[in-house]
């Protein structure tokens, strides 16, 4: 269990609201991720506040928590070796204008805040971030 990362991968409110939700998570199934995770859920102001915490003093703080807090959105707990890496690699910059051609954000993100998914930064922050939105139960075991 050691080298197995957990990432959170997040479907936001534009994509939803585009109808993308299907075709992204079609993305990551045929890239090889491994879901173990996965619900649609709506973040009040609060709790999107609480989950980008680390932004807090940024000045796109309020617009981003106003944005991830605006619809639906998918959450998806992601499980491998290398994933937190991987993943992001896939999903591309923060900014779709600078992402890779072929990357999720770089194809449908619109602007540097609506950027369409998310992914955690770090080992640490991919284990915190899925336990922000799953119990234990509610992820797929090792199986
Ligand atoms: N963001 C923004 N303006 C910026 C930088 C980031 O609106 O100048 C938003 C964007 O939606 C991004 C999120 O804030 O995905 C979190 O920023 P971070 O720097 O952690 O980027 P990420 O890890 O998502 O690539
Ligand atoms: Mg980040």
């Amino acid at each position: 269990m050691t080298e197995k990362e957990r990432t959170l991968a997040i479907i936001k409110p534009d994509a939803v609201k585009r109808q993308l939700a299907g075709t992204i998570l079609s993305r990551i199934e045929r890239a090889g991720f491994r879901i173990i995770g996965l619900k649609l859920v709506r973040l009040s102001k609060e709790r999107a506040e609480n989950f980008y915490a680390v932004h807090r003093s940024k000045p796109f703080f309020a617009s981003l928590t106003e944005f991830m807090s605006s619809g639906p959105i998918i959450v998806m707990a992601l499980q491998g070796k290398r994933v937190i890496d991987d993943y992001r690699s896939f999903i591309g910059s923060t900014d779709p204008a600078q992402a890779g051609y072929g990357t999720i954000r770089r194809d449908y993100g619109t602007s540097i805040e609506r950027n369409v998914v998310h992914g955690s930064d770090s080992p640490e922050n991919g284990l915190r971030e899925v336990r922000f939105f799953f119990e234990e139960h509610e992820c797929l075991g090792d199986e």
